[in-house]
């Protein structure tokens, strides 16, 4: 099955769904998130289809290592490192997962409490 008939995410790897891109290369792309719960709210996510971190396999490992690096560039270059960030993955109906296909958010530029609700 080609998930991107269905995934919204890959249509935003293909552009063929408008979205406001900040980064992307070979293995990633990295855009704001249409519903921000922070002043910055970007998602960084991998080009290859991974429906969820619990479907990771052992081949993942350094895409899903770059996709943390990349959130930690993205938070330098938006000026919300300084001050502190979060950074979160979302995995299955518990954790409230609406998209999958893997994706970091990268929240930052405000306070944030814990434990999450
Ligand atoms: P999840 O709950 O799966 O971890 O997070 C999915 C995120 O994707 C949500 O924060 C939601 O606002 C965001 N989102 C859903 N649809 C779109 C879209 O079409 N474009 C963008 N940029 N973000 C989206
Ligand atoms: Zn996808």
């Amino acid at each position: 099955m080609d998930p991107m008939k269905n995934c919204i995410f890959c249509q935003i790897v293909n552009n063929k769904r408008p979205a406001r891109i900040v980064y992307e290369d070979e293995d990633v792309v990295a855009f704001h998130d249409i519903n921000p719960q922070a002043p910055i709210h970007i998602l960084i996510i991998p080009r290859k289809h991974i429906p969820q971190i619990s479907a990771m396999q052992p081949e993942d490992q350094l895409l899903l290592g770059k996709i943390i690096f990349t959130g930690k560039n993205l938070a330098e270059q938006l000026n919300i490192a300084d001050h502190g960030f979060r950074m979160v993955f979302n995995n299955g109906r518990y954790a409230g997962q609406q998209i999958f296909h893997i994706h970091l958010h990268l929240l930052g530029g405000r306070p944030m409490s814990w434990p999450p609700g």
